[in-house]
């Protein structure tokens, strides 16, 4: 073992000492020990052990640990410490701009285990809340962790976008002559994309010519297929194909296996040639027109989308929207104002609850006086409506956090758990029936808590669930955040075939959060769903008539 290898275990050690709060004087100690035996000219492996204590800053606690290295190749405190550190709270190590100390109070103060809930701690504005973080640090931070992640290979949707696109507009400006179209998992608006696919005409040696200039390196190549990886960025890969089958290749390449698999049983699919469109392609097999975000299972040949799929244009309110008075950034007279000039009909508020401490949630006396202050804008805005409403703590055994008497200002509640996330499926299904139980819930907020590539969420029965919300007469939602697209487009289907609306929500903590609704529509269309079927695409008068019969309904 080297000395730099020694030297790495005792500046480790020291990081997981302060991480986790132990005596800090001693973690000082190791990390000079680790300063000093870098320094060292011999190499400790080959010096006789009792050599090793008379080294300059070696004293006797650190000689041992060096020995014990030496003779087991590990270090018993170090091991220790690692078994009780989180990988993601590990990882936070690589960040720049977080040492120890803020990585301690950021898993043991604010509960965040890995970066991507770090992440989203940062869009919440949550890191603002403790002590030695400001504004900057938040912002360097967030910046840090995209750097980081944008190296890990997988990416957001929301993050792939950019570069699909721009390459995309390049690429035809270039080559005006070919054909090439986006393919594979940005066309299928998949959640998660792994690389950013084309079909193409253009000989792969311009591509790669070209694709290089832009900073890229070819990864893999084969005579139909190229690979490029940029040096901390996401994959591209290009399929070339010959114009008479571009359209074929386009259809195969943008179906998920099991829809590739019932194309190929088609026998007319191998025949088919020179087709001008897709929808050429779909005509020729016989079949109804099945769009990209809808080639997963084959079954929707059986029952292919009669009525217009949601468009991000059918939103008419933003449900789902936190202020200064919790965690936003905005007012909500600047909020209501964003609406307006995007041409919302209403703008649901609704601020963390009393329990989300970290999230400055609201008392009963500031629900008050927010609630007047909601009423004093209506005023003043009509007929554009603000409705009071809170996106209310799920507590530990189920309950909402405020009592009834509160409870019953809001025009809605949405219900949410943000807390105690790591519960078995009785434990998370025992919590969240007992809120879509309660009549005050309106609204199931991101049902499962998942945050994409880093909280895999609590374990429900989404069906369960859904059958719940059917009976209680509860809105599910789409929580849009390219982060979250909870609930998973994968279940909406059978909220739709069980007659749960779902409600697309930006779940905004700035105005620019507004754009997010976009994503949860993506999202929304692989589940086949319409404006009818989506609570925030009813205009302001459905939307106070849903209300108002719901509480009727509901006695409240
Ligand atoms: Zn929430
Ligand atoms: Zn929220």
């Amino acid at each position: 073992m080297l000395n730099n290898e020694i030297a790495d275990k005792f500046s480790l050690l020291s990081k997981l000492m302060d991480i986790h709060g132990e005596n800090s004087f001693k973690s000082k100690s190791y990390s000079i020990a680790s300063f000093n035996i870098e320094k060292i000219p011999d190499q400790l492996s080959e010096v006789e052990r009792e050599k090793i204590f008379s080294y300059k800053g070696i004293g006797e606690s650190v000689g041992k640990k060096i020995i014990e290295i030496l003779e087991t190749g590990i270090l018993s405190q170090l091991q220790d410490l690692l078994i009780r550190t989180p990988s993601g709270v590990m990882e936070m190590l690589l960040i720049k701009g977080i040492g120890p100390k803020k990585i301690s109070t950021i898993w043991k103060e604010m509960e965040v285990e890995s970066l991507g809930e770090l992440l989203y701690a940062c869009n919440e504005n949550r890191l603002l809340l403790y002590k030695g973080f400001g504004e900057k640090t938040q912002k360097n931070v967030q910046e840090a962790i995209e750097f980081y992640m944008r190296s890990r290979g997988s990416y957001l949707y929301a993050e792939a976008e950019n570069t699909a696109l721009s390459i995309d507009k390049k690429i035809k400006e270039v080559f005006p002559l070919y054909r090439s179209e986006l393919t594979g998992e940005f066309k299928r608006q998949l959640e998660i994309i792994d690389k950013i696919e084309w079909v193409t005409t253009i000989p792969l040696i311009s591509i790669k010519d070209f694709i290089e200039t832009l900073g890229y390196t070819a990864e893999a190549e084969d005579s139909n297929k190229m690979i490029f990886k940029s040096p901390g960025g996401i994959r591209l890969q290009f399929r070339l194909t010959e114009q008479k089958s571009f359209f074929n290749t386009l259809v195969e390449t943008s179906s998920s296996k099991g829809f590739l698999f019932f194309l190929k049983q088609q026998e007319t699919l191998s025949t088919v040639e020179n087709a001008m469109s897709e929808e050429d392609v779909f005509l020729a097999i016989k079949q109804p027109f099945i769009p990209a975000f809808l080639r997963e299972d084959p079954e929707i040949f059986n029952k292919p989308p009669t009525q217009p799929l949601i468009q991000p244009g059918d939103i008419k309110g933003i449900i789902h929207c936190h202020s200064s008075w919790s965690d936003g950034n905005s007012s909500i007279e600047e909020l209501a104002n964003a609406c307006l000039a995007a041409k919302m009909e209403y703008l649901v508020i609704s601020d963390h609850s009393k329990s989300a401490f970290y999230a400055n949630g609201l008392q009963p006396d500031r629900i008050r006086e927010q609630q007047k202050y909601i009423d004093a804008l209506n005023d003043s805005l009509a007929p554009f409506r603000i409705f009071k409403s809170i996106e209310c703590d799920i507590l530990y055994d189920g309950s909402l956090d405020y009592s009834d008497d509160v409870l019953s200002t809001f025009d809605l509640v949405i219900a949410s758990v943000h807390s105690n996330l790591k519960m078995d499926e009785p434990k998370a299904m025992g919590r969240l029936l007992k809120a879509i139980s309660n009549p005050f819930t309106t609204i199931l907020g991101h049902v499962t808590g998942r945050l994409l590539l880093s909280r895999k969420g609590y374990p429900v029965d989404h069906k369960a669930i859904i059958e719940s919300c059917a009976a209680n007469n509860v809105v599910i939602e789409l929580n849009a955040h390219p982060r979250r697209l909870d609930m998973d487009w994968r279940h909406i289907n059978y909220a739709i075939k069980k007659g749960v609306l779902i409600s697309i929500d930006p779940d905004a903590h700035y105005i620019h959060g507004f754009d997010d609704i976009r994503y949860g529509v993506l999202s929304a269309q692989k589940a086949g769903l319409t404006k009818e079927n989506n609570l925030s695409s009813f205009s302001l008068k459905e939307f106070e008539d849903f209300i108002s019969i719901r509480k009727k309904i509901k006695g409240i």
